[in-house]
């Protein structure tokens, strides 16, 4: 059956002795307050520089998992400053973050680039957390599911079932992501619900209910709960409140 997860996306914050004390803080009230091992798999995804000191202050072998931001789509070369994915694993790397709205909107990342980066991410053992989501004008205009199809269809759906056997899809609603303005549990529920369906399309049902569905979007310790009870809501993507130790592990023992 498909995991439950709980992804940290600390974004561009922290400075290193920041970052550390954070993920150190984490892991203690984890282990602390869960008998050692959460019902569910912890991803915690620092800013680059910071991926092997963090990776060295989680405990390996249990729930805690190291997971990057975003990687290059080729393997290396002459590509000032970027970063690959096979760098990532060397690392310690096990997931990564691909096609965030940020990403989208920021950098321009398009599904023919997000279909490089993830086959990218797949060639070097990254398992990858795919990000789809509408805009607050796509939701009003009634066309949230055509996007979220299109999305799916032409960033996603061109894997073939072993690598996409790899993938974690997480939902996150745009107008949600920093704004304190999270989907309500019936909305994502449907949404879910409705990717899943697209997933057993494009595969089949056993792909679709063994692929685990995230959401993100203002998820904190107050309405994860509520939203992880959604029976196809399987864990979350957290920005803003990943970077609260008392608040992220207080999601992590939502389930
Ligand atoms: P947020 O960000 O929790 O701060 O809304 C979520 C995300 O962008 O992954």
């Amino acid at each position: 059956m498909r995991k439950n997860m709980v992804a940290g996306n600390w974004k561009m914050n922290t400075t290193l002795p920041e970052a550390q004390a954070l993920i150190s803080e984490i892991v203690h009230m984890v282990q602390d307050e869960t008998t050692g091992t959460p019902a569910v798999e912890v991803v915690v995804c620092p800013p680059f520089p910071f991926l092997l000191p963090v990776g060295k202050l989680i405990p390996q072998g249990g729930s805690f998992h190291l997971g990057a931001q975003n990687c290059h789509q080729k393997a290396s070369g002459a590509f000032t400053g970027e970063v690959s994915a096979a760098m990532l694993q060397s690392v310690g790397c096990e997931y990564v973050i691909l096609g965030h709205s940020e990403r989208r909107q920021y950098f321009r990342e398009d599904d023919e680039l997000l279909s490089q980066k993830l086959k990218a991410a797949l060639a070097a053992g990254l398992k990858p957390i795919f990000c789809v989501g509408e805009t607050l004008e796509t939701r009003e205009q009634g066309d949230t599911f055509k996007h979220l199809e299109k999305q799916l269809q032409d960033g996603l759906f061109h894997l073939s079932n072993e690598e996409f056997d790899q993938v974690t899809v997480a939902y996150e609603p745009i107008w949600a992501i920093g704004t304190g303005k999270t989907a309500t549990s019936e909305q994502a529920q449907e949404v879910h619900a409705f990717i899943r369906e697209q997933i057993a399309r494009a595969y089949d049902a056993k792909a679709a209910l063994a692929t685990s569905i995230l959401y993100g979007g203002s998820c904190n310790a107050q309405n994860a709960r509520e939203l992880f009870s959604q029976p196809d809501v399987d864990g979350g993507l957290i920005g803003g409140a990943a970077l609260k130790s008392r608040d992220f592990t207080d999601i992590i023992k939502s389930f």
